[in-house]
């Protein structure tokens, strides 16, 4: 593993995420806490020492488990960070409230209030890193209200020592809501962590955003290297592509070997559910292996035969308040796949389960207001439904 630093601190090139750990039952907030605790198990044992988790992920679980999990470590062995969610809070007289807090584990409190409940849920006195979560145009009416004040409250944090490093991830629609911000809260912060890959650079402007954090001399932790796995599963015609240049190398291997390209990356957080993929992500951070300038152009091209895609990460913020209990991410992936004909393109959804068939959307828009890459969620599955209506169809299977 090799190390870069965030203000001073030596963190490791490859971070822990929290939101995709295994689950059992096919249920988010049921943590496969044996199966994950041998993935945490692994992560320290190799050299991994900055664990990413926020309130939401894994509806509210992912902190109680990774407080659990590494509580059997010394607590200077670690960096935790985790996230304040005013991106999913409304204002209420008298402090926030969680708009989905019908469901079990949200807030429904005062900044001071959710702060506390953090801490006690992943059993620690201070975090390393602290982020405003998803800092973006919808949730600025939380995190510049002048009522709740919730950079002054952070900034008391990190002054009383339960904060020793402050950040916010962001997935804004522009650049220039995250420079800003910076501009707006001068030397507050020591890191912005966006989603950026290769992708992304120019699908969702993170170029922009990369460099308007690196103005304001701060480092970057990414989220979303490969995408939410999507750029792990590239169509066959481009990774064919990839493996003639180099045999063997996985197409997740290529997105994260792009990532070490840019030098003021710091943490490369990577959502990792099984034993191989963090054996292969660690062995990707043995060293720095940034990619050629061949191998640049290549990925380039990739890329640009991608722009179309709808991008979705796979987050599953949106299912959660679904009332057709739609699984809308692997719906937008089979939509994806039918329009850019890769393997998906035999979806069925006369055959498959209900929570796959995009005609079953009622068009409530829960899922859209929600959704960080604000994708138009009831339009796409609207056009699928219909694409799927006049689609010839499939021969019988054999
Ligand atoms: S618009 Fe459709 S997919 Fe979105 S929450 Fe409503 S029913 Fe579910
Ligand atoms: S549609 Fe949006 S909210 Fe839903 S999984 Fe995809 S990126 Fe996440």
């Amino acid at each position: 593993m090799y190390y870069k630093e965030i203000a001073g601190v030596k963190v490791s090139a490859l971070g822990m995420g929290n939101m995709r750990l295994p689950t059992l039952d096919g249920k988010d907030d049921n943590i496969n806490r044996e199966k994950a605790q041998e993935i945490i198990d692994y992560a320290m044992s190799h050299g991994i020492n900055y664990f990413d988790t926020a309130y939401r992920y894994h509806g509210g679980q992912s902190e109680r488990f990774i407080g659990a999990a590494l509580k059997a470590y010394p607590r200077e062995s670690f960096y935790l960070a985790s996230k304040f969610p005013g991106h999913m809070m409304v204002k209420k007289e008298g402090g926030m409230v969680g708009f989905t807090s019908g469901l079990a584990g949200w807030p429904d409190n005062t900044v001071e209030g959710v702060f506390k409940e953090q801490l006690d849920k992943c059993q620690v006195d201070y975090f390393d890193f602290y982020l405003l979560h998803n800092m973006s145009e919808q949730s600025l009416t939380i995190y510049d209200d002048p009522d709740l004040k919730v950079v002054d409250f952070v900034k008391r944090m990190k002054a009383e020592g339960k904060i020793r490093h402050l950040g916010f991830s962001s997935h804004a629609s522009s650049a220039q809501t995250i420079d800003d911000f910076l501009t707006r809260h001068e030397g507050v912060f020591d890191f912005v962590q966006i989603q950026l890959n290769y992708l992304d650079w120019k699908l969702q402007d993170a170029k922009g955003k990369y460099e308007a954090i690196v103005k304001h001399g701060l480092k970057v932790v990414v989220m979303e290297g490969v995408r939410g796995g999507r750029l792990a599963n590239l169509p066959e015609e481009q990774l064919a592509k990839l493996q003639a240049l180099r045999p063997g190398d996985s197409a997740a291997r290529w997105a994260l070997r792009w990532l070490q390209n840019l030098p003021e990356v710091a943490v490369v957080l990577s959502g990792m559910t099984t034993l191989e993929q963090i054996t292969e992500n660690v062995e990707t951070f043995a060293a720095p292996n940034p990619l050629n300038e061949e191998e640049k152009a290549l990925l380039r091209e990739v890329a640009d035969s991608m722009l179309n895609w709808v991008p979705c990460t796979a987050c599953r913020y949106c299912t959660e308040g679904c009332p057709m209990e739609l699984e809308i991410p692997r719906i937008i992936a089979a939509y994806n796949g039918m329009k850019n004909g890769d393997f998906m393109a035999r979806y069925d959804p006369d055959t498959a389960d209900p929570s796959l068939d995009p005609r079953r959307c009622v068009g409530c828009g829960a899922c859209a207001s929600i959704c960080p890459q604000s994708i138009r969620i009831p339009e796409i599955l609207a056009e699928f439904a219909d694409m799927l209506t006049k689609r010839p169809p499939f021969p019988p299977r054999r």
